[in-house]
């Protein structure tokens, strides 16, 4: 059922055919270097891009502005400890802000963090401290087709096996991702986040949930796993936060915010060494690179993120936009995650192999055809990993409405149809950092 009406507007137009193929062309056919005037609807992210509620506006202009001790610090504060059950946060401008400050608290060269699947921000930051990202998905984490609740686990045979090869004193630091979004998004069962638990006590290593999603995560959770089928997102949420010994957070996501993070935990020595890193590249602990206003407007939205009616619309209007796609023909991943649908470009199109990109085919496509932007998370973006061509349409939270799906459907039908005449690409220009090439690299088409 709709939760939402709108207050506020904002024009979109789809530019012409011909504008289109041009814009892609000037763009290296990376979507990244698009105008988003020139976007008709927005599918990159559900990073930032959601709609605030008038509850979170007014909040905003309510914002303290003080360097320290702000009162937008004390709302965050306290909505931290009632939503995540945390005493302590440290914030940052944005997710990635506040994984540099936990990260290089808790890692040093040579070691090695364990993650159900690393984010590409994530696994950047775990490089940038000279140690070594090993994912430990579930094996069906990369099936498209399999059926099963919760794809987006950690496996603890292949953490123990990594373990078992490199030794403990090697592995500082367990990550479990909620949801698993460098796995389609899948969710994470709280029977999986006990386990992991277990695992790094035995080991005795740091447990980090990255909580991005932890609200879209919870209520897969009261609707799989039997045990929560009578529990709120609320107390779901709290429950499975609690495990961990610190938690990362982008206000972009389930915060319900346009920009903002932090990183909260209970642990005292580790906030100590997490402000004073956050002094250094983030800004005063009660602030941490954002201003006021979006302390105050994410304090908000952290409450909002676990109403359930909220999350019934969203987590409906994502899976009903799966299901359309595949009726139409579009291979689809399932189940459909909370934030994205994620494309089979492998399988939509088979002629194209991987070295020359499918998914990003794909994402070229739906722009040319309808101005629909999405993005690769195949081979492009994550070189060198054995992984499906997905491309992701991912939905900002509270913005689209049906006619605008409709749109996305259609599009996708369209491209379907004429498959054959895609073709792949090739790099021409590379930017340094292998793990953030899919942002800036240039393309073109490959000769047919
Ligand atoms: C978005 C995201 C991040 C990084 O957050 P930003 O706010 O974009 O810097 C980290 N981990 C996951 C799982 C994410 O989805």
């Amino acid at each position: 059922m709709v939760a939402y009406k709108s207050k506020m507007v904002e024009r979109i137009t789809l530019p012409s055919r011909d504008q289109r193929e041009r814009a892609l062309e000037a763009a290296g056919y990376n979507v990244f270097n698009l105008d988003a005037e020139a976007v008709f609807v927005d599918l990159l992210t559900d990073s930032g891009t959601g709609a605030m509620s008038d509850a979170q506006w007014a909040a905003l202009i309510r914002g303290d502005e003080a360097y320290a001790g702000s009162r937008s610090f004390d709302r965050l504060e306290s909505a931290v400890a009632d939503v995540m059950g945390f005493d302590h946060v440290v914030p940052a401008h944005q997710g990635r802000g506040a994984e540099n400050v936990l990260y290089g608290t808790v890692l040093s060269a040579g070691d090695v963090a364990l993650n159900n699947t690393h984010f590409d921000t994530t696994r950047a930051h775990v490089a940038n401290q000279d140690a070594d990202p090993v994912d430990c998905p579930v094996p069906e984490a990369h099936d498209p087709d399999a059926d099963a609740p919760f794809k987006g686990n950690l496996s603890l045979e292949r953490a123990r096996s990594v373990v078992d090869e490199v030794g403990a004193e090697r592995v500082p630091l367990v990550i479990q991702t909620i949801t698993n979004n460098s796995a389609a998004g899948q969710p994470v069962s709280v029977a999986n986040t006990r386990r992991v638990r277990e695992f790094a006590d035995e080991i005795d290593a740091t447990f980090v949930i990255d909580a991005c999603r932890f609200a879209e995560n919870a209520y897969f959770v009261t609707q799989r796993e039997a045990e929560f089928a009578s529990a709120t997102v609320a107390e779901v949420a709290r429950e499975q936060l609690g495990y961990a010994d610190a938690v990362v957070m982008s206000g972009k996501k389930d915060g319900l915010a346009n920009v903002g993070g932090f990183v909260a935990t209970d642990d005292e020595s580790l906030f100590e060494q997490c402000k004073q890193r956050a002094i250094l590249y983030e800004g005063f602990p009660t602030y941490g690179g954002m201003a006021g206003r979006d302390v105050a407007a994410l304090a908000v939205g952290l409450r909002e993120a676990v109403e359930e009616s909220y999350l019934e619309d969203r987590i409906a209007s994502v899976r009903d936009l799966g299901s359309r796609l595949a009726e139409v023909g579009i291979p689809v991943y399932t189940p459909t995650s909370g934030h994205a649908v994620y494309l089979d470009a492998g399988a939509a199109f088979p002629h194209v192999p991987a070295n020359e990109f499918p998914g990003q085919a794909l994402v070229c496509e739906l722009y040319r055809e309808g101005g629909v932007r999405g993005v690769e998370l195949g081979s492009f973006a994550f070189p060198e990993t054995d992984r499906p061509e997905l491309v992701r349409l991912a939905v900002p939270r509270r913005t689209y409405h049906r006619e605008h799906f409709d749109h996305v459907v259609e599009t996708a039908a369209a491209v379907l149809e004429d498959r054959r005449d895609v073709a792949g690409f090739e790099i021409v220009s590379n930017p340094s950092m292998p793990e953030l090439r899919h942002f800036t690299a240039r393309l073109e088409p490959c000769p047919t």
